[in-house]
Formats: structure tokens, sequence, C-alpha cells
């Protein structure tokens, strides 16, 4: 089987959105040192709409300028060194303010369906474009932030005007509906690839894009009260690196996770890279012929990037190979 490891690489999203040092830089680097010895590869879904706030706010911010810098390289270094970078949108930073030391979010536009068409054409052009002009080629697969990626119709324009061939942004037999995020992938078809049109929780077979959704594994509560429990006793490698916070859980969401087995995405975070492997074993069973799985750099926690070498090397000794998405 062949193994995606996909990272929104991303600042938080919520009251603090971190640094770049802490939420992108220090994490990416401990990663590297563990998946480099397996050779594997990363493809990375870039937050352009961050990018493009950087850039528009470069000239009177020096600290933004700066953070561009940064970035830009640490992208241009991954790409020379055989990462991919593809797409990925937070339209909210399109409408975020800077003061000079910290981010205020606008979250009323936390989906790029929040976004009236005529301004969501724009910046995903631009955010696109700077991205393009960043990695030095023309990026053509996507991720929505939030996963929100419904209705499709909506989306569908801008992935024909940029050249966007591929998503990634299903999570296939969930449905989720919070202030921010909303979308419907309970009937999402039980492919690790396959083609859409119109909606990609629906499989086309003569449909212009293709969709590699997120791997998903059913989590019993048990685990749920551990990560509750990991939470509460703020052990060291269990904090993560990123210095920032997450957007807020939808409350119901919580109940479920807490009360009965729930799908759950195959991740590389936190602790949630303790049944990565268990989740691997039953796509190997089911015969799919990719395992996508998701992870934020700013997630990463001493834990998780132990984790991640054992499993890079278990994977490696089952006879599974590593792959992006520009390989595919
Ligand atoms: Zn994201």
């Amino acid at each position: 089987m062949k193994i995606l490891l996909t990272l929104d690489y991303e600042l938080f999203l919520g009251l603090r959105t971190g640094s770049v040092e802490k939420c992108l830089v220090e994490p990416m680097h401990k990663l590297l040192q563990k998946v480099d010895a397996f050779d594997a590869k990363f493809t990375l879904f870039a937050d352009a709409a961050y990018l493009y706030k950087l850039k528009a706010l470069s000239g009177s911010q020096p600290a933004l300028k700066h953070d561009l810098q940064t970035v830009t390289k640490e992208l241009q270094t991954l790409v020379k060194a055989g990462h991919d970078v593809q797409l990925h949108i937070h339209p909210q930073w399109y409408y975020s303010t800077f003061d000079g030391n910290n981010w205020t979010l606008d979250q009323q536009h936390y989906k790029l369906t929040d976004v009236p068409k005529e301004e969501a054409a724009i910046l995903f052009k631009n955010s696109k474009a700077l991205l393009d002009e960043i990695v030095g080629y023309k990026t053509h697969a996507f991720r929505a932030g939030g996963f929100s990626a419904q209705p499709f119709e909506d989306i569908k324009p801008l992935f024909l005007e940029n050249g966007i061939t591929v998503d990634s942004s299903a999570c296939p037999g969930t449905r989720y509906n919070s202030d921010h995020q909303q979308y419907d992938y309970l009937g999402c078809p039980q492919l690790s690839r396959y083609t859409f049109e119109d909606d990609l929780a629906v499989e086309v077979r003569e449909g212009r894009f293709t969709e590699i959704p997120l791997n998903m594994y059913p989590v019993s509560p048990t685990f749920y009260w551990r990560l509750v429990l990991t939470r509460l006793l703020k052990s060291k490698k269990h904090l993560k690196i990123g210095d920032g916070d997450s957007v807020k859980t939808a409350t119901d969401s919580i109940v479920e996770r807490l009360t009965r087995r729930a799908l759950s995405l195959s991740t590389i975070d936190g602790l949630k890279i303790s049944y990565l492997y268990d989740s691997l074993r039953k796509a190997e069973k089911r015969g799919d012929e990719l395992f996508c799985v998701i992870g934020h750099p700013k997630l990463a926690t001493p834990y998780s990037i132990e984790a991640l070498g054992r499993f890079c090397s278990k994977a490696v000794k089952d006879g599974h190979q590593f792959t992006t998405i520009a390989n595919i």
C-alpha cells in the first residue's frame, strides 16, 4: 500500500494563532528528522490565504515581513528536499487584522463558502498564485480549511479556473456542523481514491476531479477518556509544540466521542498517533490502494514525534511505501 503523509501547514485558528517558529519551523524540523531515515516525503497543504495576508501586510508590518521570509525559505527548502507542497486555504486570514503583536482572526469567514463568490474567486486565485510563485511550480491539489468543501458547486469554478484537479478534504463516514465547519461526508464511497464532478462525496466515473479522502478509524470512547486524562495531567511528553489555540470542537461532537465509538482521522497528531498503525493494518486488510494520513506540525508533541519514527519503521517492514500527491 502507498502511504500519503499529509500535513496541514498552518498556524492556529483559535484565540491565539501562535508563532511561525513554534507552530511551523521547530516541529517541522523534528518531524523531518524522523521521516528522513525512511526517505519518506510529506505532502504539505500550505495555508496560502495566510501567506497572501502576510504579503499584503509585510510593507507596513516588519514582523510579518520576517514571518513571510521564514515560511518562504522553509517551503522552498522542503520542495528542494523532495517534499510536495499543495494548496490549503483558510479564508478568514483574508479578513483578519494584525496590531503589531497579535492577530485578530475573523471567524465569520471560516469556510470558503462563507465568502461572497467574487471575493472567493480573487482570494483563491491570488493565494494560489503566491504559493505557486514560492514553490516554483503550479500546485494542483487542494484541501479545504476545516475540511469544509461543500456545497462543492461553489468551489468547482475555483478548481476549474485555477487548474486544481485533486481534492483531499473528505472525511468519509462523518458529518460535522459547528459555528465554523460544516460538511456531510456520510455517503462517501468506501474507496481510498475516486473521481467526482459536482460533489466530492459522490463518485462519478467520468468526473474531472480526483478525491483522495482522509483515512478514518473507529475510535472507542476509552481512547477519548484517555485523551482527556492526558490533557489534565499536562505531562511534558504530551504537550504540543505549537503555541496557539485551536478552535473549539462542537459540544455534540465531544459528547458523541466520549460516549460511543466514533470515526476519527488517521493522524500523526498527539496521542492520536497511538492508533495509526492499527488503522494502517485495517486499511491493508480492506485492500485499500492508498492510506492518506493527516497531521499538523503545530500539534506535534515529543510523544507523537517518537511514535512517528516507530510507525514509519513498522510500515516499511510490512512492505508499504511512502508517496506524495505529486507522485501519484
Ligand atoms: Zn487547516
